[in-house]
């Protein structure tokens, strides 16, 4: 029978990797944590009209990469990001009634109709937070020192790059300004690029096509052009960060693929991971509870790419540790034997031990071979005499070391105190 095979753009994650992904999610929890950040799960997809309104109809995401399905009573979009769809749950269910901030973090996967490229896929992973309720540079400071303490507990130096893009006050000034210095070559624009020209032509500076990027080298930058309010409040948080020892480059060209954006926001860059360089990226959006029928609340947040960090992390050659294998193999032949292996490997789950028996009926050599290939740590062997005799050998796999055992009385324990002692002595060399 021929194979139906997996999508391009989608990943499996093997047992082999999936305990990578496991340590990077528990740290980034743990991490959330310190920062006072709780977790949020949201529907995989939404109504569309929630996407288009929230992250922006002139963008790249809604224009041309979102999935969206055809249902009995309307259309549906399965989630490009997490921000939309958190947001909506936390108007929805009167999250924004509760103490402020609120401080929400996820960890999903999204789903973009996009070129498929290393670090580039249809569905992928992000791990994310959102701060709601604070507009005070303090919580922009926070975030991306949250951030900053992610990567770094996930060993990835990547750079920060910040940006302010200002409020919607200073961005129609600004707009202004562009249009007149843009629209002399506005014909040579890309397609996509002659329609943001009008409605949104900051996004031009942001575009990937060669001809945009040379258009838009050297146009005037929105920093220039900030009102007080937004300068101040950039400049507040440069002196936060420099406060907290968190290095930052002003990068004026970074002003974000979402539409939702207001004043701060920021990217952190890897050279380690090629053409997509950018593993976290984020930013404030003021505008967006309110526009998305919210009371008017400030906000802002980040979302980590997955597999970006996971790329990272391996081009830099980070320690994952080992995969978990099994504490104790019970090797056994014959039905009463198979029977006592059983049991005898529950009392040591129950004791917290990985613990598994033959269930392949292979031959004792074939056993072996298998604790040998999966590296358990221990195996026993039960054979006809050791169940008569109520005693047998444990081996410690490692060391070659074999050490009798009563299999009647006791046996969890004395396994306990095998385990712990042997584990000592090799942490001490
Ligand atoms: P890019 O400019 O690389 O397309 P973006 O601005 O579209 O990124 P965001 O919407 O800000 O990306 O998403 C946050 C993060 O999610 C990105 O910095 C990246 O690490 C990751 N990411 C975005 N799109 C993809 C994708 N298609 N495949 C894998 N990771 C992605
Ligand atoms: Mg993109």
């Amino acid at each position: 029978m021929e194979l139906i095979t997996r999508n391009k753009g989608a990943e499996d994650i093997l047992p082999s990797e999936s305990y990578i992904w496991q340590k990077v999610e528990q740290a980034a929890a743990g991490v959330a944590r310190l920062y006072g950040f709780r977790e949020i799960r949201i529907p995989t997809f939404e109504k569309t009209e929630l996407f288009v309104r929230s992250v922006g109809e002139t963008t790249d995401v809604v224009q041309k990469e979102m999935w969206t399905v055809k249902g009995r009573e309307s259309t549906y979009t399965l989630r490009p990001e997490g921000t939309a769809g958190t947001i909506r749950a936390v108007i929805q269910n009167g999250l924004l009634n509760e103490p402020m901030p609120q401080k929400i973090y996820y960890n999903l996967s999204a789903f973009r109709h996009e070129n498929v490229q290393k670090g580039r896929l249809w569905e992928f992973h992000q791990f994310g937070a959102e701060m709601i309720g604070a507009a005070a540079p303090a919580a922009d400071a926070e975030v991306i020192a949250f951030v900053r303490e992610l990567l770094d507990t996930l060993g990835i130096p990547a750079k920060l790059h910040i940006n302010s893009i200002g409020c919607p006050e200073c961005r129609s000034k600004y707009y202004t300004i562009l249009r007149e210095y843009l629209s002399p070559r506005r014909e040579e624009l890309c397609d996509t690029c002659r329609s943001r020209f009008d409605r949104n032509p900051m996004r031009i500076i942001d575009c990937k096509s060669e001809i945009c990027r040379s258009i838009a080298k050297d146009a005037p930058m929105i920093t220039d052009n900030l009102c007080d309010e937004c300068r101040a409040h950039f400049d507040e948080l440069k002196a936060l960060l420099e406060a907290m020892g968190i290095d930052y480059e002003i990068d004026p060209k970074i002003v974000r693929g979402l539409d939702y954006y207001t004043r701060t926001v920021f990217e952190f860059i890897s050279d380690k991971i090629g053409a997509q360089a950018t593993v976290v990226a984020g930013g404030r959006y003021d505008g967006l509870i309110g526009q998305m029928g919210g009371q008017p609340t400030p906000a802002l947040g980040f979302a980590m790419g997955m597999e970006r960090a996971i790329l990272a992390m391996k081009a830099l050659g980070r320690d994952f540790g080992e995969p978990d294998t099994c504490d104790l193999f019970i090797a056994s032949m014959g039905a009463d034997e198979q029977r006592f292996a059983a049991l005898l490997a529950n009392s040591l789950r129950r004791e917290g031990f990985r613990a598994e028996t033959e269930l392949c009926g292979r031959g004792f050599k074939a056993q072996m071979k298998y604790a040998n290939k999966t590296k358990c740590k221990y195996l026993l062997v039960i054979g006809s005499s050791e169940l008569e005799t109520g005693s047998a050998k444990l081996k410690n796999m490692a060391t070659g070391e074999e050490m009798p055992v009563d299999l009647k009385d006791g046996f969890a324990e004395r396994f306990m105190d095998i385990f712990n002692a042997d584990r000592l002595a090799a942490e001490l060399g």
